[in-house]
C-alpha cells in the first residue's frame, strides 16, 4: 500500500485524555479515532492488525471445531425476557425501541440468541455436541470506558457457545477452546496467564480468564510463587452501590417473612461452616432467591453458586441441598461470629441489598413482587476473596504473590442456567426431553489489539510482532524527488509483494526525519530504507524490535529478510 492512497494520521502531540501507553500510541501512530466515548473507528491500519489477530482466532477456533455464523447485534427484548437478563443486567445494556415501540437490546454478548438458534437448529441429540462462534461487535454501555479499545462501549469480541447432552462432553470442549486460547495467545506474542475467575469462588475449573500481565489491568491476579494457581481475586473494583428507587412501585405487597434462620443455623443445616455460609448468602423475597452472593469456597464447596444476581443464572453442585436450602428462609444474617481474617462485607452487602428492597430491614418484613433491576440495582457486588499477598497459596504450594492483568478472554461453563431459562430442550434417544448442558467462551478481540500495543513499545512508538504487524515491511525512500531512490523503491515495492510482503511504501514527499519519526511509531517489524546508495543498488534494512541496521544489496533483499 502506497501511503498516498491510505489515511494514516499521525500525531506529533501527546493526546493530553489518553492515559496508558497503547491508547496513546494507537491514537498517535493514527490507528483508532474515537467518535465518542468508548467508541472508535479502526483506521486503515487497525483495520489489518484486527484482521491479523481475527485470522489467528479463526484459524484456531476451526481447529477446535467451532464453526462461524454471525448473529444480529440488534436482538429483540423478549429474548432477554426470557432468560430473565432483561432484569438484571442493568444499565450496561443499551436498551432502545422501534418506531412500533417495540423493545430491543444490543447485543452485548448472545447466549440468548444462541440459545434460541440452537434450540430451533438442533432439536436432537444426534447432532450434539456442536459449537459455534462469531466474531461481531458488542455493545455494553460501560460505566467508565477508558483506556481507548480496553474499555470500550462498542468493541470487537469473539463469542462462541457450546452445546452438549452431558458434562463430560461440555469438559471435553472445554479443554479444547482453553487450549485453543493458549494457542490464540501466543500466536499474538502475549505475556498471559490463564487464571480461576471469580476468585476460584466457584470452583475455579469451571471458568477461567486469560490475564495479559500488565501493570495497568484493571483485575488483580493472586498467584502462587511455587505453582501454577493463579486466580483473579476481583476485588480491585468493590462498588458497593445499592440504589434505590425514589418511591417502591405499586405492586409491591408486604408479607411476613417466613421463617428467618441465623447464620449459625443454616451453617448446622448445611454441614458447613460458618465462614462458608456468610461466603453464599442467599436473600429470598417470597420463597424466590432474588439475590445471592457468591462465597464459595473454592475447597469446601459444599454451597457453589455461580455468578447470580439473577436467581435464574443460580447453579448449585448440589441439588438436593440447594432444594433444602432454597425452601429454608433466612432473612436475618446475625448475629454471627466473623473469623478474624474475614471482613464484614458481606453483611453489610446484604443488608443494603434488604434496605434497597424493603426500605428499612427493622419491620421485620420481605415484599413480594420484587423484580431485580426494576426495584434495586447492584452495580458491582463484592466478590470477597480473602486472601492477601504473602498468604499461603490455597493449593498449599507457597505464597501468594500479586499481579495486575487486562482480561482478554474468559471461558465457562454455563451448564443448564440459560437453556432452563429459556425451555431450550433437546430430546434424546428416548424421546426424553432435557435442557441443553452449555458452555460460552469469549475473547475481546479489540481489547487484545490494546494488549498487544501496550506489552510492544518502545519511548519512539509501537513495536508490532511480526504476524499481527499490519504490514511486514515499511520501505521508504528517503527522497521522492530523487530519481535513483524513487526507481529502486518502486522496483522493490513491486519485488517485496511477489515474495508475499505486505508493504507499506511511504511515496510521501514529506522530509526524512517525519518519515522514519513515522515509521517508528507505526512499528512495522522491518523498515527498508532507500537512500544515497540507491545508485549502487545498496538499501538499509532496519530491525524495529532490536534497532539493529544492516545494508543490503537491493537484489539481495529477499534473502536477508528471510
Ligand atoms: P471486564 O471484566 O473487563 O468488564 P467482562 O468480564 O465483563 O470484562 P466478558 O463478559 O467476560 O467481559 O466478555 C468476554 C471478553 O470481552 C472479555 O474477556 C474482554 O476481553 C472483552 N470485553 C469485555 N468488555 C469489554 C469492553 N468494554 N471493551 C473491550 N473488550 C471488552
Ligand atoms: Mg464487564
Ligand atoms: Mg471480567
Ligand atoms: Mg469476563
Amino acid at each position: 500500500m502506497k501511503q498516498s492512497m491510505t489515511i494514516i494520521p499521525t500525531l506529533r502531540e501527546l493526546p493530553s485524555d489518553a492515559e496508558i501507553k497503547s491508547h496513546q500510541l494507537l491514537l498517535r501512530a493514527g490507528f483508532i479515532k474515537q467518535i465518542a466515548s468508548g467508541v472508535y473507528t479502526y483506521l486503515p491500519l487497525a483495520k489489518r492488525t484486527l484482521d491479523h489477530i481475527e485470522r489467528i482466532i479463526r484459524e484456531e477456533m476451526e481447529r477446535a471445531g467451532a464453526a462461524e455464523l454471525l448473529m444480529p447485534a440488534l436482538q429483540p427484548a423478549e429474548l432477554w425476557q426470557d432468560s430473565g437478563r432483561w432484569y438484571t443486567y442493568g444499565d450496561e445494556l443499551m436498551r432502545m425501541h422501534d418506531r412500533h415501540d417495540r423493545s430491543f437490546a444490543l447485543g452485548p454478548t448472545h447466549e440468548e440468541v444462541i440459545t434460541s438458534i440452537v434450540n430451533d437448529a438442533v432439536p436432537s441429540y444426534k447432532r450434539l455436541p456442536i459449537t459455534l462462534y462469531q466474531i461481531q461487535t458488542k455493545f455494553r454501555d460501560e460505566k467508565r470506558p477508558r483506556f481507548g479499545l480496553l474499555r470500550g462501549r462498542e468493541f470487537v469480541m469473539k463469542d462462541a457457545y457450546s452445546f452438549h447432552t452431558s458434562s463430560e462432553s461440555l469438559d471435553d470442549t472445554y479443554q479444547k477452546m482453553y487450549q485453543a486460547y493458549i494457542n490464540i495467545f501466543n500466536r499474538c506474542g502475549l505475556d498471559f496467564r490463564a487464571v480461576l475467575a471469580d476468585s476460584g469462588a466457584i470452583g475455579g475449573k469451571d471458568t477461567q480468564e486469560f490475564m495479559v500481565l500488565s501493570e495497568i489491568g484493571e483485575d488483580t491476579i493472586a498467584y502462587s510463587d511455587s505453582s501454577s494457581y493463579a486466580a483473579n481475586i476481583e476485588m480491585a473494583e468493590i462498588n458497593q452501590e445499592y440504589v434505590k428507587p425514589d418511591a417502591p412501585p405499586k405492586d409491591l405487597e408486604k408479607v411476613e417473612t417466613p421463617d428467618q434462620k441465623t447464620i449459625a443455623e443454616v451453617s448446622e443445616f448445611l454441614q458447613v461452616s460458618a465462614s462458608d455460609v456468610i461466603k453464599s448468602l442467599v436473600l429470598l423475597v417470597d420463597e424466590e432467591p432474588v439475590m445471592v452472593l457468591v462465597r464459595g469456597d473454592h475447597e469446601a464447596n459444599e454451597v457453589k453458586v455461580k455468578n447470580a444476581l439473577d436467581a435464574k443464572a443460580v447453579e448449585f453442585a448440589d441439588e438436593e441441598k440447594t432444594k433444602e436450602l432454597l425452601n429454608c428462609s433466612f432473612g436475618s444474617i446475625g448475629p454471627v461470629n466473623l473469623p478474624d481474617n474475614v471482613k464484614i462485607i458481606a453483611d453489610q452487602a446484604v443488608e443494603y441489598m434488604i434496605n434497597a428492597v424493603c426500605g428499612a430491614n427493622e419491620d421485620g418484613f420481605h415484599y413480594k413482587n420484587v423484580v431485580p433491576g426494576r426495584d434495586f440495582q447492584v452495580e458491582t457486588y463484592a466478590d470477597l476473596r480473602f486472601i492477601q499477598e504473602g498468604d499461603p497459596s490455597p493449593d498449599g504450594k507457597g505464597t501468594i504473590k500479586f499481579a495486575r492483568g487486562i482480561e482478554v478472554g474468559h471461558i465457562f461453563k454455563l451448564g443448564t442456567t440459560y437453556s432452563e431459562a429459556m425451555s431450550a430442550k433437546y430430546l434424546d434417544e428416548n424421546g426424553k426431553a432435557h435442557p441443553y448442558i452449555m458452555g460460552c467462551y469469549g475473547i475481546g478481540v479489540s481489547r487484545t489489539l490494546a494488549a498487544i500495543a501496550e506489552q510492544f513499545n518502545d519511548e519512539n512508538g509501537l513495536i508490532w510482532p511480526a504476524n499481527i504487524a499490519p504490514y511486514d515491511i515499511h520501505l521508504i525512500p528517503v527522497n521522492m524527488k530523487n530519481e535513483d531512490q524513487k526507481n529502486l523503491a518502486e522496483k522493490l515495492y513491486s519485488s517485496l509483494q511477489e515474495h508475499q510482503y505486505d508493504v507499506l511504501f511511504d511515496d510521501r514527499n514529506e522530509r526524512p526525519g517525519v518519515k522514519f519519526n513515522d515509521s517508528d511509531l507505526i512499528g512495522l517489524p522491518v523498515r527498508v530504507t532507500v537512500g544515497k546508495k540507491a545508485a549502487e543498488g545498496i538499501v538499509e534494512v532496519k530491525i524495529r524490535k532490536t534497532g539493529e541496521m544492516i545494508e543490503a544489496k537491493a537484489e539481495e533483499l529477499n534473502g536477508v529478510l528471510e
